[in-house]
């Protein structure tokens, strides 16, 4: 891109790892549909700031050890910034400059005042005591004490990390204020100013979207045959959701595999049993599958809710559904991608179809900063009509520049943030 060549962030800086060399060339692309000017293509296409801690913890053994921590401040255009944090061996400086820049889009996508953010600690949470995990996050919240806040960046769960993480990051925030913030993250308990319906707010929405996507396909969602990869907490709940409004759910998968009903499973019962044995181990009532064969099934929408690159160029031509719905983050490579573009069958993208977790957090820190709770049945109403809402957009886009829902999304996100940085102008 012309206007980049002569960046010296563009020769190299310390996040230029694969993954964020990936969301760069993801936004590169969409660039040029998004008709914004090269001052804000300099400004968007890195991070505004990151910061690197090293967290000591004391060991249950009277050891000590010292993490590397990381919080990245993609964009702080709309507002404070706001992403999760995680507990994983490959947190690195380029995995968080990534999920920082995506974030950015998925919150300028459903017109959230926020930008992206993204952090975590490179440990292995498996080889952590439960006291560790409790010591290691509060140490890593006041090393970043500076950083975040209510109206500067607001942290949520992510890989490893739960509302029990959230309710020691809000406590040791508080303790360190002297008195109780319950708006500094998002995803906490109930008791401490969480919302309700935040924890089936991704597969809800994920599910809001499956069926705007079928209405403008000229299809219901009623008795369409559905295929759901993944039973946690997207792609159970999404399962639920298709089937309480009638969709025929055939298959269903986790980690020990998929079980298949070409006459629809039975979800309840599903659930019944992951949460007695811990997955869908060992149920038999239905065909037992391999999550291959699973995403290989023919079917009306196949929602992909487990983790990152299940679909490639190796599988791609094998898909038989007619409509992919990404509940997971990146669960379809670029190559995959190009695939079914060619093949005419439509992804409805991350950014989108998952984006109900933040839409509801949005509303976690509304609630939280006016003291005043919603009930459910609002939350529901109020994200379908932001989902709806956005998928309308995209939708337009995609129709107006012949692109894919993928690209037309990002374009989407791209103007929404360019719009606001435009009008504000470059500081000083
Ligand atoms: P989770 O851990 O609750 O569930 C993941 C599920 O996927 C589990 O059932 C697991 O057994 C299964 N799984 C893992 N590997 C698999 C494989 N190879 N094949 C089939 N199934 C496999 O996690 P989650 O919160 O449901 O998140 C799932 C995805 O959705 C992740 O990509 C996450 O980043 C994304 N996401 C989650 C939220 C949220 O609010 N939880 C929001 C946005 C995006």
């Amino acid at each position: 891109m012309a206007s980049l060549e002569a960046s010296p962030l563009e020769r190299g800086l310390e996040w230029d790892t694969p993954l964020f060399l990936m969301a760069r060339a993801q936004f590169e692309q969409a660039v040029p549909h998004a008709d914004v000017s090269p001052m804000v293509v300099e400004r968007l296409g890195f991070p505004e700031r990151a910061v690197i801690v090293a967290v000591p913890l004391r060991r249950d053994d009277g050891s000590v050890e010292i993490f590397p921590g990381y919080r990245v401040q993609h964009s702080t255009v709309l507002g404070p910034t706001k992403g999760g944090v995680r507990y994983d061996p490959e947190v690195s400086l380029g995995e968080c400059a990534a999920l920082a820049t995506w974030m950015t889009w998925k919150c300028a996508l459903l017109r959230l005042p926020y930008g992206g953010a993204k952090g975590g600690v490179r440990c292995d949470p498996r080889a952590l005591s439960p006291r560790e995990l409790e010591r290691l996050t509060r140490r890593f919240t006041s090393e970043l004490v500076r950083e975040i806040g209510p109206q500067t960046d607001i942290p949520a769960p992510d890989m490893a990390t739960n509302e029990q993480t959230m309710a020691w990051m809000m406590d040791t925030y508080s303790m360190q204020k002297g008195h109780a913030v319950p708006e500094i993250v998002t995803g906490k308990p109930i008791s401490i100013g969480g919302s309700v319906f935040r924890r089936e707010a991704t597969g809800a929405g994920v599910v809001m979207v499956a069926e705007r996507a079928c209405a403008r396909l000229g299809r219901g969602l009623a008795g369409r045959r559905c295929v759901v990869q993944g039973f946690g907490n997207v792609g159970g709940v999404a399962a639920s959701e298709l089937h309480e409004k009638g969709a025929v759910v055939v298959a269903v998968s986790d980690v020990s595999g998929g079980v298949y009903d070409e006459g629809g499973l039975d979800v309840p019962d599903l659930h019944a049993h992951a949460t007695e044995h811990g997955s869908l181990e060992g149920y038999d009532r239905g065909e037992r599958i391999t999550n291959e064969e699973l995403l290989e099934l023919p079917c009306d929408v196949l929602v992909l809710a487990a983790r990152e690159d299940q679909l490639t160029g190796a599988n791609a031509d094998k898909v038989r559904a007619s409509l992919v719905v990404e509940g997971a983050n990146g669960p379809t490579t670029i190559e995959a991608d190009a695939i079914l573009a060619e093949r005419g069958i439509p992804v409805v993208p991350d950014i989108l179809a998952n984006a109900g977790g933040v839409t509801v957090s949005y509303f976690e820190w509304v609630q939280d900063l006016g003291r005043l709770f919603w009930g459910r049945e609002e939350i529901r109403a109020r994200l379908a009509d932001k989902m709806s809402d956005a998928f309308d957009r995209v939708y337009a886009v995609a129709a107006e520049k012949g692109l894919t829902l993928r690209q037309a999304a990002l374009v989407a996100a791209i103007r929404e943030v360019a719009a606001a940085l435009e009008a504000r102008g470059l500081y000083p």
